[in-house]
């Protein structure tokens, strides 16, 4: 039994040796998801779903909070409805899939399947718009969207995945831009609360901004690699899609105005993030907040007369005030049960054998530290939510740190490359806001700009690549 345990282990590779095949490792053997037949399309399997479920849950809740709706749209735009604003069409087109025919029958008019959705929505408010009274419209639609990805990686990069896009319409462009800022505010805090990841917070470049947009905010986090990963993006699309697509209202004045727009999403690359900033060698570690199963009992000598049914108690005890727990009652062996639920990341097991129901008690163990700790019978239920929430604490604070300590500066060239190439993180460096740095970078160290912060510093007076006077401090970074 005991050679069960290790082996269940031993098929996870080390983060250090191979993070990428620990990544794809844990993704399996926690059974978060599976390939398909569909080259770079993803099976989400339930452990991964409820995880999906979780976070769907709680951001719809925190969405709607702020006066957003959700509507459904169809999948498919028809050709002639994608080309109507060029920078979107152009920035799109390389990954967009199409549908030729319907049944047996050539379309007279092709149609792509959404790779996202402004342009039905725009064709949708061109419509549903008129007078000022009509506005705004925030409006949300969790979907699937397709874009047909070269490499594809399970959460991080696959042809379908899943999302929510938000799309409002707005009478002014302050309100657009209040509204733009408010949903970046709403994911980073979502993320931060109830996944436990940090991010730096701020603006895209011109060159890494939305197709079509006219300005894009971002949340960036730090995986434990020090890559990045951005983890939501919100859109302020001005009034370029409403001039596009003819969308116009009578304003108080009486006179025809263009409307002003804007759009949010988070995708199931979320779930990527959470398992690369949190994970370790023993597989999953999932915040409170955001995991499916919070606590599993696993009761020790199971057979023994009344230790399952002491076990089956705790669980009804603490399902009753509100915690997602479970037994595992399969005929694995213990040794086995708590490498299985270290490798599913459950924040906390319950261990519960003859002895220990003879002593009154039962031991909790951390999944985040291990820490192992008696708990008397009578307290579990305020012990499991105090330990609750201070995993949900210790493990934000465990990932602030994390990114606190790989945040760099580099104020010449040579210290940027140097940076770049052996101290994975975030460099803050400063940039002339011309293009041809961004694209130089790039080229020589496989970095990007990820964003320009919102809390500005003056790190130096040139530009990090070209000596020329410098406009911004950016965050730049290897990303996913
Ligand atoms: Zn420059």
């Amino acid at each position: 039994m005991a050679n069960d345990n290790k082996k269940l282990v031993e098929e996870i590779t080390s983060m250090e040796e191979d993070f990428a095949q620990w990544y794809t490792d844990v993704v399996k053997k926690a059974e978060l998801c599976d390939y398909s037949s569909v080259k770079g399309c993803m099976i989400i399997k339930p452990a991964g779903y409820a995880i999906w479920e979780q976070i769907q849950q709680q951001l719809d809740a925190a969405f709607k909070k702020t006066g957003v709706e959700n509507v459904y749209m169809p999948m498919f735009i028809p050709e002639g409805l994608l080309q109507k604003e060029k920078d979107h069409v152009e920035g799109f087109a390389p990954e967009v899939a199409w549908v030729t025919h319907g049944g047996l029958e050539p379309l007279q008019e092709r149609l792509c399947v959404r790779p996202t959705s402004e342009t039905l929505f725009c064709d949708f408010y061109k419509n549903e718009v008129q007078s000022y009274r009509d506005l705004p419209k925030v409006y949300n639609q969790w979907c699937s969207v397709v874009r047909w990805e070269k490499t594809t990686r399970p959460f991080l990069r696959s042809r379908e995945f899943l999302w929510q896009e938000g799309h409002t319409v707005h009478a002014t462009a302050e309100d657009a831009e209040q509204r733009t800022i408010q949903m970046l505010n709403v994911y980073a805090d979502f993320v931060r609360d109830v996944l436990a990841i940090p991010v730096v917070k701020g603006q895209k470049t011109e060159k890494e901004k939305f197709a079509g947009a006219e300005s894009t905010y971002t949340i960036e986090a730090l995986m434990h690699d020090g890559k990045a990963l951005q983890s939501g993006t919100s859109h302020n699309f001005g009034d370029g899609f409403a001039r596009a697509f003819g969308i116009q209202f009578t304003d108080k004045d009486n006179t025809l105005k263009y409307c002003y727009q804007t759009s949010w999403g988070l995708s199931t690359r979320i779930i990527g993030a959470v398992i690369m900033v949190h994970g370790d060698d023993s597989g999953l570690k999932l915040p409170p907040k955001v995991a499916p199963t919070q606590i599993l009992v696993i009761p020790i000598q199971q057979k023994k007369e009344g230790v399952l049914d002491k076990a089956y108690e705790l669980r009804d005890r603490l399902a009753a005030k509100g915690f997602r727990v479970k037994v595992d009652d399969t005929d694995k062996s213990p040794g086995w049960k708590f490498s299985e639920c270290e490798m599913r990341g459950v924040p906390f097991r319950i261990e519960i054998g003859p002895k220990d129901i003879e002593g009154g008690k039962c031991v909790f163990v951390r999944r985040d530290t291990r820490e192992k700790m008696d708990v008397s019978l009578d307290e579990i239920e305020t012990k499991a939510a105090e330990l609750l929430e201070t995993i949900q604490s210790d493990m934000y604070e465990a990932a602030k740190k994390h990114l606190e300590t790989h945040i760099y500066n580099a104020v010449s060239w040579e210290e940027f490359c140097n940076t770049i190439n052996n101290k994975p993180g975030f460099v803050k460096a400063m940039w002339c806001g011309d293009r041809a740095c961004e694209d130089k970078i790039k080229e020589e160290l496989a970095a990007t700009s990820r964003c320009m912060p919102f809390e500005q510093e003056q790190l130096s007076d040139t530009c990090v690549c070209c000596g020329r006077p410098a406009k911004k401090m950016v965050y730049w970074g290897r990303a996913y």
